[in-house]
């Protein structure tokens, strides 16, 4: 099979369904909830293809219904880290040798599945377990689980398409080898398009994987791991391993054949991560690569020439779809003097037509925030704000754990932009906004800039051109992704490659044929079709010219 050249095409990205009364989808989707609601299943490592049950257990809840158990997981303890570990380097011989055709015909495979057959069990798991509403699931769990494989498909046939020159006598090649060793794949509860593509990126690439999954993501990653091996993903390519994060990780990053990291979470993990990686390096067969994606304070750039309206529901949902817990989630807002009035009423207008409630009852626009420790860190948050002086909670700060981990959509209003909460990651529901003087919009820019250690995203708005043009250059280094006129979420793959520096990661833009780039180490080969047979050069011989 490898006598051709393949070409893939360009995808077009997938479209969502909206989930509208009485549609058909909506029904699958409501049975799927139900079906799922109504057991309690096991859910194994996942060991060169082999379910394995240590037996050390933990539970998987309901963030609407904290009482309400989904699944019982196994934690890997360093007996199976160290098993996964050669599972992979075992796969990698075969996987790495298969041809490129062949595995991005698997990928593609999943995302069909993911596209048809198992749409409504994704979405189901991802609303269920991750407590996300029908709509924030259709956008994760469909549609950009399907995009990302769909892209790297076609990422990768452009990427073995460049090849160097060669000149006459001389053919040149480049050979773009998987990295030597395992990948270890870290993924956040956030996303599950993330948790998949943290390990089909470097698949793709025909590398092999050890998966550290979240622990509150577990349901809807399991069944990507069941989707997986129906698409033909052979054992040990990819080997999940649920439990503690730092028990998993001491071994993986000791062991020599380490040689990547593909990780998604808060800047603390990654940095200890990295720490770790340095403290291990002369451990290592290759040096390994890095690549992270971390925390974020993204903000909304007011000028006094937007449109209040535009400005208020970019707020809205910025800040409080999926309960503020994308990484791109809105959290800061800079808003000139003369539009405050008017943008607060009409975002107070918005926020009491919020619901906050189950995933099951599509009416509700907000739902339960992941866990407990996060809701008491996030009520934390909240009630440092109401006791502070520099501070007034004025829409929302208050939280209900007794059921599900509810927070109302919460808007803070402070005098100082350096107020903690203008400055550091929260993660949940909460937006906090600064008021500045129309006259001292570029120095407000400024501020922006340099309050916050982190530049994932950031929006702008203006209707005059030279304002945004203006915000553009001071917040160059602010932010990866960069919004105009938009609310700064939503990023779609193949459309907005997605990143940021700073503290908010490597900005290896997943989404994008940069991403795959990480997970290859490229061999050139040159052959001389004639090889010279005397060492000797011209330079060297007697000057009879003169
Ligand atoms: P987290 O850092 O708590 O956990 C991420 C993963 O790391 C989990 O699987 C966790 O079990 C694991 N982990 C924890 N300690 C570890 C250790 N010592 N060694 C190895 N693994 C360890 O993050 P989270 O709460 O799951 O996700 C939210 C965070 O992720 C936020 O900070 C958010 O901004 C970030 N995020 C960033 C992006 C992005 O693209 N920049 C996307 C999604 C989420």
């Amino acid at each position: 099979m490898n006598n051709a050249i393949f070409n893939m095409e360009r995808p077009v990205n997938e479209h969502a369904m909206d989930y509208a009364p009485g549609c058909k989808e909506r029904k699958a989707l409501n049975s799927e909830l139900t079906r799922m609601s109504n057991e309690v299943i096991d859910i194994p490592l996942i060991i060169d293809g082999k379910e394995v049950r240590t037996g050390d257990t933990g539970k998987i809840a309901m963030p609407h219904d904290h009482q309400h158990v989904l699944a019982n997981y196994h934690k890997a303890g360093e007996k199976e880290v160290k098993m996964a570990i050669n599972a992979a380097l075992k796969a990698h011989t075969e996987w790495s040798s298969f041809s490129w055709v062949e595995r991005v015909s698997i990928n593609l495979k999943i995302a069909e599945l993911v596209a048809k057959k198992y749409r409504f069990v994704m979405n189901a798991a991802t609303m269920l377990g991750q407590g996300k509403n029908a709509y924030q699931a259709e956008i994760d769990a469909a549609c950009e689980t399907i995009d990302f494989l769909r892209y790297n498909a076609w990422f990768t046939s452009e990427i073995y398409k460049l090849q160097p020159n060669s000149q006459s006598g001389v053919i040149n090649r480049t050979e773009y080898r998987p990295l030597e060793g395992f990948i270890f794949t870290v993924s956040p509860f956030n996303f599950t398009a993330i948790g998949s593509n943290l390990n089909l990126a470097p698949v793709v690439m025909g590398n092999t994987v050890v998966w550290k999954p979240s622990s509150t993501s577990l349901l809807s990653n399991y069944y990507l791991m069941k989707i997986y091996k129906e698409a033909g993903v052979p054992d040990g390519v990819i080997n999940f391993l649920p439990g503690s994060g730092s028990l998993i990780s001491k071994t993986v990053l000791e062991h020599r054949d380490f040689t990547g990291i593909h990780f998604t979470g808060s800047t603390g993990t990654f940095n200890g991560i990295w720490k770790t990686i340095t403290e291990n390096i002369r451990t290592y067969k290759s040096y390994p690569r890095i690549v992270g994606e971390t925390g974020g304070k993204d903000f909304i750039f007011v000028h006094s020439s937007a449109d209040p309206q535009e400005v208020a529901v970019a707020i809205v949902r910025g800040a409080f779809e999926y309960q503020g817990q994308k990484c791109s989630a809105a959290s800061r807002a800079y808003i000139p003097e003369s539009l405050w009035t008017d943008i607060k009423n009409r975002m107070g207008e918005m926020i009491s037509r919020i619901t906050v409630g189950d995933v099951n009852e599509f009416s509700h626009f907000m739902n339960a925030v992941i866990d407990e420790k996060s809701f008491d860190n996030i009520m934390g948050t909240i009630g440092y704000a109401k006791k502070s002086n520099d501070a007034e909670v004025i829409f929302g700060g208050n939280g209900e754990k007794s059921k599900g981990y509810f927070i109302e959509p919460t808007v803070i209003l402070t005098k100082d932009p350096h107020f903690k909460t203008m400055e550091e990651e929260i993660f949940g529901p909460v937006m906090t906004i600064y008021v500045y003087k129309d006259k001292d919009f570029e120095a407000t820019l400024k501020i922006c800039d340099q309050t916050s250690p982190y530049a994932l995203t950031g929006s702008v708005f203006a209707k005059d051109r030279e304002a945004l043009n203006h915000a553009c250059r001071i917040l160059r280094y602010a932010a990866g992704n960069m919004y105009f006129n938009d609310k700064p979420s939503g990023a779609v793959v193949g459309q907005q490659p997605f990143g940021g520096a700073r503290g908010s990661g490597t900005n290896d833009k997943s989404g994008s044929f940069l991403n795959l780039l990480r997970w290859t180490s490229p061999r050139t080969i040159k052959e001389t079709l004639i090889p010279p047979t005397e060492f000797t050069y011209p330079f060297m011989k007697e000057d009879r010219c003169h």
